[in-house]
C-alpha cells in the first residue's frame, strides 16, 4: 500500500482553495486596506475582524475557523460593498460556516442554551445550527 504524504504546505494550499472555491472568489488579491472591517458593524463582538480572517485564509491557516466571527457576521454585505478589490466577504463568511459544519463540529448546542442567550444569540447562529441538524 502506498501512502500519500501530505506536507503544512499543501494542507494550508487545500484550506484555503477549499474556501475559496465555496466563496467563489480569489481571496489571494486581498490587500489588507481593512476597508471591509471599518465598516462592519458587528466588528466590536468579532474575536478577528474580517480582514483578519482574510489574511488568515491566505497563509491557509484553519485555526481561522475557531474564530467566532462568521458566526457573528449577520450577512449584511456592507464589507463587500466597501472592498476596492470587489472581494464578496460575506460569502467567504458563508464559505467558513459550511466548512464548520461539514467538520462535525458542533457549535450551537440548543438545549444548553438559557432563554436570554436564545434572545441574544445572532439569528445566522441559530440558522447554521437547525441546518445542521435537519441535514
Ligand atoms: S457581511 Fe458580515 S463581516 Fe461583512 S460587514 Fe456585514 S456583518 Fe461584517
Ligand atoms: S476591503 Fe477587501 S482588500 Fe481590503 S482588507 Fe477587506 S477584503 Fe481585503
Amino acid at each position: 500500500m502506498s501512502f500519500v504524504k501530505i506536507t503544512k504546505n499543501e494542507k494550508n494550499k487545500r484550506f484555503r482553495e477549499k474556501v475559496m472555491e465555496l466563496a467563489g472568489d480569489n481571496i489571494q488579491i486581498c490587500y489588507q486596506c481593512g476597508e471591509c472591517s471599518g465598516g462592519c458593524p458587528e466588528a466590536s463582538a468579532m474575536d478577528l475582524l474580517p480582514n483578519q480572517v482574510l489574511h488568515k485564509i491566505q497563509l491557509g491557516n484553519e485555526g481561522v475557523l475557531d474564530a467566532n466571527t462568521f458566526w457573528i457576521c449577520s450577512s449584511c454585505l456592507v464589507c463587500s460593498a466597501r472592498c476596492p478589490k470587489g472581494i464578496d466577504i460575506a460569502k467567504v463568511m458563508e464559505a467558513l460556516r459550511e466548512i464548520s459544519l461539514r467538520s462535525k463540529k458542533t457549535y450551537v448546542e440548543l438545549e444548553a442554551l438559557t432563554k436570554k442567550e436564545l434572545e441574544e444569540l445572532p439569528q445566522i447562529a441559530l440558522i447554521s445550527s437547525f441546518k445542521k441538524q435537519t441535514s
